[in-house]
Protein backbone atom coordinates (compact mmCIF):
# COMPACT_ATOMS: atom_id res chain seq x y z
CA UNK A 1 0.00 0.00 0.00
CA UNK A 2 1.37 3.53 -0.93
CA UNK A 3 1.03 5.84 1.54
CA UNK A 4 1.23 9.51 0.47
CA UNK A 5 2.41 11.85 3.53
CA UNK A 6 0.91 14.88 3.40
CA UNK A 7 2.06 17.77 6.06
CA UNK A 8 -0.89 19.47 7.83
CA UNK A 9 -3.48 16.97 7.02
CA UNK A 10 -5.67 15.33 10.15
CA UNK A 11 -4.33 12.04 9.87
CA UNK A 12 -8.41 10.38 9.79
CA UNK A 13 -8.30 11.88 6.77
CA UNK A 14 -5.55 9.77 4.98
CA UNK A 15 -7.64 6.48 5.59
CA UNK A 16 -8.61 4.28 2.92
CA UNK A 17 -12.00 4.48 4.35
CA UNK A 18 -12.52 8.02 3.80
CA UNK A 19 -11.15 7.95 0.24
CA UNK A 20 -13.38 5.39 -0.32
CA UNK A 21 -16.28 6.96 0.50
CA UNK A 22 -15.05 10.58 -0.92
CA UNK A 23 -15.32 9.05 -4.24
CA UNK A 24 -18.33 7.75 -3.41
CA UNK A 25 -19.54 10.86 -3.23
CA UNK A 26 -17.45 12.47 -6.09
CA UNK A 27 -19.29 9.92 -8.26
CA UNK A 28 -22.67 10.22 -6.72
CA UNK A 29 -22.31 14.33 -7.80
CA UNK A 30 -21.12 13.29 -11.05
CA UNK A 31 -24.06 11.10 -11.59
CA UNK A 32 -27.27 14.15 -9.74
CA UNK A 33 -25.13 16.95 -10.94
CA UNK A 34 -25.28 18.03 -6.94
CA UNK A 35 -25.65 16.63 -3.79
CA UNK A 36 -26.95 18.53 -0.85
CA UNK A 37 -24.65 20.24 2.04
CA UNK A 38 -24.88 18.29 5.74
CA UNK A 39 -23.68 21.14 7.72
CA UNK A 40 -25.27 22.24 10.42
CA UNK A 41 -24.54 25.54 9.25
CA UNK A 42 -24.12 26.34 5.11
CA UNK A 43 -23.17 29.51 4.90
CA UNK A 44 -23.97 29.17 0.93
CA UNK A 45 -27.23 30.72 -0.39
CA UNK A 46 -27.58 27.12 -1.60
CA UNK A 47 -27.24 23.76 0.08
CA UNK A 48 -26.86 22.11 -3.84
CA UNK A 49 -23.27 21.21 -4.09
CA UNK A 50 -22.16 20.96 -7.50
CA UNK A 51 -18.18 21.73 -7.43
CA UNK A 52 -16.56 17.89 -6.57
CA UNK A 53 -13.16 20.13 -6.20
CA UNK A 54 -12.08 19.45 -2.39
CA UNK A 55 -9.73 22.69 -2.62
CA UNK A 56 -12.25 24.90 -3.86
CA UNK A 57 -13.67 26.70 -1.18
CA UNK A 58 -17.59 25.52 -2.46
CA UNK A 59 -16.00 22.46 -3.05
CA UNK A 60 -17.46 18.90 -1.81
CA UNK A 61 -15.77 17.54 1.61
CA UNK A 62 -16.83 14.54 3.52
CA UNK A 63 -18.14 15.79 6.40
CA UNK A 64 -17.44 13.98 10.17
CA UNK A 65 -20.03 14.45 13.08
CA UNK A 66 -18.33 15.38 16.39
CA UNK A 67 -16.57 12.26 17.45
CA UNK A 68 -14.56 12.26 13.94
CA UNK A 69 -15.81 8.39 13.38
CA UNK A 70 -18.23 8.42 11.81
CA UNK A 71 -19.43 10.62 8.08
CA UNK A 72 -22.48 13.32 8.49
CA UNK A 73 -22.55 13.38 4.63
CA UNK A 74 -21.34 15.64 2.12
CA UNK A 75 -20.72 19.44 2.81
CA UNK A 76 -18.98 22.08 0.97
CA UNK A 77 -15.40 22.69 1.60
CA UNK A 78 -16.16 25.95 3.71
CA UNK A 79 -19.08 24.82 5.83
CA UNK A 80 -16.93 21.67 6.33
CA UNK A 81 -13.79 23.59 7.86
CA UNK A 82 -15.72 26.56 9.50
CA UNK A 83 -17.37 23.46 11.74
CA UNK A 84 -14.18 21.74 12.55
CA UNK A 85 -12.48 24.54 12.80
CA UNK A 86 -14.78 25.91 15.97
CA UNK A 87 -14.55 22.54 17.68
CA UNK A 88 -10.56 22.75 17.28
CA UNK A 89 -10.30 26.05 18.95
CA UNK A 90 -13.17 24.81 22.17
CA UNK A 91 -10.45 21.95 22.59
CA UNK A 92 -7.45 24.08 22.51
CA UNK A 93 -9.13 26.48 24.90
CA UNK A 94 -9.79 23.48 27.81
CA UNK A 95 -6.48 22.39 27.43
CA UNK A 96 -4.50 25.73 27.73
CA UNK A 97 -6.85 26.51 30.93
CA UNK A 98 -5.44 23.30 32.42
CA UNK A 99 -2.08 24.14 31.67
CA UNK A 100 -1.95 27.42 33.66
CA UNK A 101 0.75 27.47 36.51
ZN1 LIG B 1 -22.70 24.15 2.82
Amino acid sequence: MAFTKRKGANPKYRTPEHRRYRAALVEQLNRQGYLMCTAKVCIFPTRHITNPNGRARDGLHAGHDDSGTSYDGPQHNACNVTDGAVRGRARRDSKQSTLRW
